[in-house]
């Protein structure tokens, strides 16, 4: 089968991904060990100490694709960014200094940890009328969201997509996290599985390890679904949302409190 991951830190000397090239090639070969034939590279952009335009992320991509080639690794690189939310995201957007994944209609918005900024929805609407979709990188990792899961259903009724990280479903960001990326994940309010790789030690790839815990957890529909829905992003096809879980909805409410 055919794996993407569409968020990664693997290009280095840009963010606070892979530190070195050599690390890079490791990194790829883990990625290429798990079956995963494409990723896209997602430095970070606007989020106070990174500044990485377009332009940067295109070029080093050719160059990291090129050793990749060298070394005779099975692993291709595609462009892409995670943006938080500022100012100029728009304007910046349309002069490519904002890129989509892969050039697509998908953008990858980072929120803060703390909490949700109040232009968000404002954004995700905006962005829509540009026949953008925004994917929300790891929601399980925010504070506002891990407190009331009805915020990102709010996000989703606006027309954003969520992405889970594999880390937070194995456990490697702890119990806590662990159990609030499970249930976003229960309650379809999670379009995308990810892997937000950003080194090879506690922050690796996991993809695999990660659609075994979906599996077991939730069922191979779940897996299904976020397998092809990576492959949508990758080709820029449409994704099929599908709706939260109602049945659960109050349970799930009180979730956290
Ligand atoms: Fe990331």
């Amino acid at each position: 089968m055919t794996m993407f991951d569409i968020h990664t830190h693997i290009l280095h000397g840009i963010d606070d991904g892979a530190s070195d090239l050599e690390q890079m090639l490791l990194m790829a070969r883990d990625a290429a060990s798990q079956h995963i034939t494409g990723v896209i590279a997602t430095p970070h952009h606007a989020d106070g100490h990174h500044w990485n335009p377009g332009e940067r992320i295109r070029r080093l991509t050719d160059e990291a694709n090129a050793a990749l080639r060298a070394a005779n690794i099975p692993l291709t690189i595609y462009p892409g960014q995670e943006v938080r939310i500022y100012n100029r995201l728009l304007e910046d957007l349309e002069e490519k200094i904002v890129l989509t994944l892969n050039d697509s209609r998908y953008l990858l918005l980072e929120l803060p940890h703390s909490h949700i900024p109040r232009e968000t929805a404002d954004m995700i609407y905006e962005l829509q009328l540009m026949g953008i979709v925004p994917i929300i990188a790891h929601p399980e990792r925010n504070l506002e969201i891990a407190r009331d899961p009805r915020r990102l259903l709010e996000l989703v009724q606006t027309g954003a997509l969520a992405q889970v990280t594999s880390h937070s479903i194995i456990g490697h960001s702890g119990k806590k996290v662990k159990q609030i990326a499970m249930d976003l994940c229960k309650h379809r309010l999670i379009h995308l599985m990810a892997s937000d790789a950003h080194n090879r030690s506690l922050r690796n790839f996991n993809l695999d390890t990660a659609c075994e815990a979906i599996v077991d957890t939730l069922g191979q529909d779940f897996r299904d679904y976020y397998t092809a829905n990576a492959s949508s992003v990758m080709n820029d096809q449409p994704i099929e949302v599908w709706p939260a879980d109602a049945r659960m909805r109050k349970k799930f409410f009180f979730f956290g409190r």
